[in-house]
């Protein structure tokens, strides 16, 4: 009771409010179902376009899932509830059989004058049409089955007909009626084969064993005999899955795998209803009168790509002008395909090809880094020192093994979060760490080697910024190194040094003192020697045969002692640096030389010498050294010729004596000018072995130094270098 008051109240406000023409369509089905959505859309779209003012009010009947009578009554009495108050109900359209035998069995009691448009009657339904009280028009539907066993004859000859229809449905009974009632007029051999019983997975199951036998011409099965209730593309699903040449009879069932017929459309019927409601409601046309009207004829659908699917082509129907849902491939539609498919497959093999290589290197990348972890942790514990990370508070944040070893912490001692005084306690760094505060505040890096009070013990340390570009984070790294070992050795070294340097001078003054006063000695035997001479009568042979020995002995070992103060004065620090004119020198020390120069037939040739810092009595030595020996050392019976030039090299000169001597032999190029080493015998050449280790010793003093090459005349180059002024 409450709910039909709330209905009616519901009703009349509306009603009350609008002053425009109220229609009321009665849909056989429910709005789920995608006919009636279609068929409702084609009505209110036509109307909406000549009245658009009109109030529209719908009601469904759900004939699809309850057929009962009961339910048609109760159906019934709910509209009548509900619409009995409002007077204006303009005009009434019914959609399909189930309502417009509902409104033919109220027509005496329901809006009995109010006109009637039924659409969607199937095409034998017309009787009904006869004792209306009220106006009527009937827009029939046919169904074209007749065209589209045609369709599916030309196209799979050889197939037999699977007819899917419902038995309980007025459509599907009509459908069959008109297909027999046409039976003669297709070729006797054609098998059809009905199918309005039995479940739809039954029927599937069937054709599916023999799916190169039949084609299927589905009217519609959306309730099979369990009662099950299919939506319509459920249906078409199944149908699909059969992999089985399959047509329709009504427009919502294209899709899927269907490939197509004259199909009703129900968009169309509604849209036909539509049309004359709105010229009805205008009062362009009236209702009374009006005969039957066939819906006007559905067309061909084919959907090309199901039918190529079966290896057929549209050339057997074409004359049917079907509307075809994807447009045969011309070859210039081919082309301009595969021209797309090769530059999607294009863009798509780079889109992957840029995935393989950037996943490739972002693995070999990963590589890279865990192997550049791997090496950085295994330099970092072993590594023989300490390494402290802090962060920018010099709060500890890691450290390795030999840092907790070195600053007395066990293991497993956690350091992280102390301050860095506190960790390096152990070696006290407190008073250190405002200096290293300073160092690293105005970014530069602490370094200092402490040696800790009360130990021998010293240590390297150094503390560090660590900044990145990717991370703001500043990071603090301290290493420490013990380098008390290092140290020590140091030490050593530089005592060894001082010793050497001092037995050196020891030796030096030795030398020189020996040397010094041993010529006194050696000069009195000779003048001794010198008087027994002069006094001795010119009898005894042998006497002066001894005379002489002793002679020639003290010579040598004058100049012995000669060459020795010469090699010690050459090593003291009497050295008088001052600039002078090396030609002057070399010219001056080749005249001293000059009778053996004329005895030997000798050339020497100076050239052009620079200014140098020298000290000049050195200097002439080493010069005079180096001459005689190229006079000297000549090749038997051929003039020795001796040329002396110098060039610039970067910042010193270089400064050859080349001669076209004896030449000196590779191995023995460095032994030479170390002091008594001769190459050749006293019988042979005099000399005591002294006058290069003189030459070294003074081109050292001068910062120099000195070494011999053999030259292109087969003798020997003596080069010694001196720096620019
Ligand atoms: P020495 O008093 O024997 O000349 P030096 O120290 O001057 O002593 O020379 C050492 C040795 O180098 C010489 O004995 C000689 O064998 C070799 N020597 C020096 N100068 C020349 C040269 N210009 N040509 C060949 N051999 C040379």
């Amino acid at each position: 009771m409450t709910a039909k008051f709330l209905i009616l109240i519901t009703v009349l406000l509306s009603a009350s409010v609008l002053q425009a023409d109220n229609v009321l369509v009665i849909q056989s089905y429910s709005p789920d179902y995608e006919w009636t959505k279609q068929i409702q859309q084609g009505i209110t779209e036509e109307i909406r376009k000549s009245c658009p003012e009109t109030h529209i009010y719908s009601e469904y009947i759900d004939a699809k899932r309850v057929s009962s009578e009961k339910y048609f009554s109760e159906f019934f009495e709910m509209l009548n509830t509900k619409y009995q108050y409002v007077s204006d109900i303009d005009l009434i359209i019914t959609c399909d059989n189930a309502a417009y035998a509902l409104l033919k069995k109220n027509d005496e009691t329901f809006y009995p004058a109010t006109g009637l448009i039924a659409c969607g009657i199937n095409w034998n339904q017309t009787n009904l049409l006869e004792n209306w009280n009220r106006p009527v028009r009937v827009f029939t539907e046919h169904p074209m089955v007749i065209e589209t066993v045609e369709v599916v004859q030309e196209l799979f000859p050889k197939r037999k007909l699977a007819f899917l229809c419902e038995d309980n449905t007025i459509s599907g009974r009509v459908s069959i009626e008109l297909f027999e009632k046409h039976r003669a007029e297709f070729p006797k051999d054609l098998e059809i084969k009905y199918f309005t019983n039995g479940t739809l997975k039954q029927i599937s199951e069937k054709l599916k064993k023999n799916r190169d036998e039949y084609a299927i011409l589905l009217m519609n099965y959306q309730r099979d005999d369990e009662g099950i209730y299919y939506q319509t593309e459920k249906v078409v699903e199944i149908i699909s899955r059969l992999n089985i040449p399959a047509f329709v009879l009504n427009y919502t069932y294209m899709g899927g795998a269907i490939i197509g017929g004259y199909p009703t459309e129900p968009f169309q019927e509604g849209a036909i209803a539509g049309k004359f409601a709105g010229r009805v409601l205008n009062g362009k046309a009236a209702l009374a009168g009006q005969s039957v009207v066939d819906s006007p004829h559905n067309k061909l659908h084919i959907n090309l790509d199901n039918l190529q699917k079966f290896g057929k082509d549209c050339d057997a129907i074409k004359h049917r002008d079907p509307v075809v849902s994807k447009k045969p491939l011309t070859a210039e539609s081919l082309i301009n395909i595969i021209g797309w498919y090769s530059l999607v497959t294009l863009f798509l093999v780079v889109i992957i090809a840029i995935l393989v290589i950037n996943f490739t290197k972002r693995r070999k990348a990963e590589k890279k880094l865990h192997s550049a972890n791997r090496y950085l942790d295994t330099l970092v514990r072993n590594v023989p020192g300490a390494i402290i990370r802090c962060d920018k508070e010099f709060k500890c944040i890691d450290y390795n093994e030999y840092a907790a070893e070195l600053l007395g912490f066990g293991k497993k001692e956690k350091l992280n979060g102390k301050h860095f005084c506190e960790v390096t306690a152990a070696i006290n760094l407190t008073d250190a760490f405002d200096s290293i505060k300073k160092a690293i505040d105005s970014g530069k890096e602490f370094r200092e080697i402490f040696q800790f009070p009360g130990s021998s013990r010293y240590y390297d340390i150094r503390v560090t910024q660590l900044s990145s570009e990717e991370s703001s984070e500043t990071e603090i790294l301290c290493f420490i190194y013990d380098i008390s070992r290092e140290v020590k050795m140091r030490l050593e070294i530089e005592e060894k040094k001082q010793e050497l340097e001092r037995s050196n001078s020891d030796l030096e003054q030795f030398a020189y003192i020996a040397s010094h006063d041993l010529q006194e000695p050696v000069r009195m035997v000779t003048c001794y020697l010198d008087l027994l001479e002069s006094e001795l009568d010119s009898s005894s042979q042998e006497i002066w045969k001894y005379i002489k020995y002793a002679k020639d002995g003290s010579e040598r070992i004058n100049s012995l002692i000669k060459d020795l103060l010469s090699y010690s004065r050459a090593g003291s620090n009497e050295y008088e640096f001052k600039a002078w004119n090396l030609t002057e020198i070399v010219e001056e020390s080749r005249n001293s030389l000059n009778p053996r120069i004329d005895e030997l037939e000798a050339k020497v040739d100076i050239e052009e010498l620079p200014m140098i810092r020298c000290d000049r009595t050195q200097m002439y030595r080493l010069f005079t050294n180096l001459l005689s020996n190229a006079l000297k050392y000549h090749k038997k019976d051929v003039s020795p010729v001796v040329i002396i030039s110098s060039e610039m090299k970067d910042t010193y000169w270089q400064i050859n004596v080349a001669d076209n001597g004896l030449g000196i032999s590779e191995e023995y190029r460095d032994k030479i000018f170390e002091i008594f080493k001769r190459l050749n015998s006293r019988s042979e050449y005099e000399g005591t072995g002294i006058g290069l280790a003189i030459c070294k010793k003074i081109v050292q003093k001068h910062g120099g130094s000195i070494w011999v090459e053999s030259n292109s005349e087969g003798g020997s180059t003596f080069c010694f270098t001196v720096p620019i002024i």
